[in-house]
C-alpha cells in the first residue's frame, strides 16, 4: 500500500522518556531525571510565561501567515535580511523542507557519520542516494566530503552525537569546491559561539539551520529557522504548510528572544557544569570521553558487549536517562550520550557512574 522506500526506513530513535521509566521502574515522574534529549534544563525565564498566558486569549485564531515579527527579530538576533530566513516547526521541519525542494529521486546526498540520524530518514523519504562517509570522531576532512559529490552535503556542528565543531577550514574547503549545497546543522551553536552565519556573504551555496529547542528551552514548542540562499528559502516558503508553527509557539520564541541576557547567563552555567561532569567522568578508568562544544557528552565504555545492558539500567533504576547510541552508523562499542543537567542532577549522574566504576 504504502511506498517501497517505506519499508525500509528506520524510524528515527527518540530514546526514552520519563513517562516510559516512570511506568517501567514505578518512579515518580517528577523525580526522573532525563539527561537523554540535549534539552535545556532550565525552563525560560517569567517574562516568557507572562507572554505565553496572554496569548492563551487568542488561541481561537490563525496566526498570521508569514510570521513577519518572528522572522524580523530572529533577524535582528543573527544579523541576516529576513528575506533570507524561513520559520518552521523545530529545525527538523527545516530539514524536511530541505530536503524536499533539493532532492529528486537518486539525488547523492552526503552525510558524514557518526552524525545525527534524522538527515537520512527525510533524504530517504525523497528516494535519494544516501553516501555515508565516515570520520571517525567526527574530524571532518573536506577533502573526502567534496570528493562524494553530495548534491546535498549535511554537516552538524557542533555535532550530535559527538559534541564537536567543525573546522571552520573544512567548512570552507567544502562549500568553495563543491557544487552542492552545503547544510550546516547549528541547533546547538550558541553553545559554542561559534557560528557560521558570516560565511552566508560570501558562500551562495550555504543553508544554516538553528533551533529554539536548546539554548533557547523551548523544545515542547517547537520552533526553528534556516537561515541561506535566497532560491532555497522562496522554495520552502512555496512548500511548508499553512500556519505551520502555532500563534503561541511563534509569539514565545519572540519573547524569548527580548531575554538574551537570561539565556545566555543559563548556557554559561550549563558549561561551567559541562567542563565539570567532563573533568568527573575522566577519572574512570574504562570511560573514553569526548571533548564536547555543546551541552551534551559522548562517553565510549570500554567494558565488554554484556556490559551495556547493566549500564543503561543501572541508570533507569535510579531514575536517570541517557541516550544508548550504541550501534549507531560511525560509532563502534558501548556509546551513551549525556546531556548536562542541572548541578544537583549532575551529581546523582556522577554517583551512579561511581557505583559502576569503582
Ligand atoms: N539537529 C540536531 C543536530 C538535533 O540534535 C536536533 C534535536 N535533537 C534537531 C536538529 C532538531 O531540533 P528541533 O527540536 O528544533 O526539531
Amino acid at each position: 500500500m504504502v511506498r517501497g522506500v517505506i519499508h525500509i526506513i528506520n524510524p528515527y530513535d527518540p530514546g526514552k522518556f520519563p513517562e516510559d521509566i516512570s511506568r517501567r521502574y514505578g518512579i515518580p515522574e517528577a523525580e526522573i531525571i532525563s539527561l537523554s534529549s540535549n534539552e535545556n534544563p532550565f525552563p525560560p525565564p517569567d517574562s516568557v510565561r507572562k507572554v505565553y498566558e496572554q496569548a492563551y486569549s487568542k488561541i481561537n485564531l490563525y496566526p498570521h501567515p508569514y510570521y513577519h515579527d518572528l522572522k524580523e527579530r530572529i533577524s535582528d538576533y543573527i544579523g541576516v535580511d529576513e528575506e533570507l530566513i524561513a520559520v518552521g516547526n523545530g529545525a527538523s521541519e527545516l530539514l524536511k523542507m530541505i530536503c524536499e525542494v533539493n532532492l529528486e529521486a537518486f539525488d547523492p546526498v552526503t552525510i558524514p557519520i557518526p552524525g545525527y540520524t534524522l538527515y537520512a530518514v527525510l533524504a530517504m523519504l525523497m528516494d535519494a542516494s544516501i553516501r555515508f562517509v565516515e570520520f571517525p570522531k567526527y574530524k571532518i576532512d573536506g577533502d573526502e566530503v567534496v570528493k562524494n559529490d553530495g548534491k546535498l552535503i549535511f554537516l552538524c556542528s557542533p555535532n550530535n552525537p559527538t559534541g564537536n565543531l567543525v573546522p571552520e577550514k573544512e567548512i570552507r574547503r567544502i562549500l568553495k569546491e563543491t557544487e552542492g549545497t552545503v547544510v550546516v546543522d547549528e541547533a546547538y551553536v550558541e553553545f559554542s559561539e561559534r557560528s557560521h552565519l558570516h560565511l552566508l556573504k560570501k558562500y551562495e551555496n550555504l543553508m544554516l539551520v538553528r533551533s529554539f529547542s536548546k539554548f533557547f528551552s523551548l523544545a515542547g514548542l517547537r520552533v526553528g529557522y534556516a537561515v541561506g540562499n535566497s532560491e532555497i528559502i522562496e522554495a520552502i516558503e512555496k512548500v511548508r504548510l499553512p500556519f505551520n508553527i502555532s500563534y503561541i509557539s511563534a509569539i514565545v520564541a519572540k519573547a524569548c528572544l527580548d531575554s538574551l541576557d537570561y539565556f545566555k547567563s543559563m548556557r554559561d552555567k550549563i558549561i561551567r557544569e559541562r567542563k565539570r561532569v567532563e573533568r568527573e567522568l575522566s577519572k574512570f578508568n574504562d570511560l573514553e570521553v569526548y571533548p564536547s562544544d555543546s551541552n551534551f557528552i559522548l562517553v565510549k565504555i570500554n567494558r565488554e558487549e554484556n556490559f551495556e545492558t547493566k549500564f543503561q539500567e543501572s541508570f533507569e533504576r535510579k531514575g536517570i536517562i541517557l541516550r544508548n547510541v550504541t550501534g549507531l552508523l560511525g560509532l563502534e562499542g558501548i556509546h551513551f550520550r549525556i546531556t548536562i543537567g542541572k548541578e544537583d542532577q549532575n551529581n546523582k549522574l556522577l554517583e551512579v557512574m561511581e557505583e559502576l566504576f569503582n
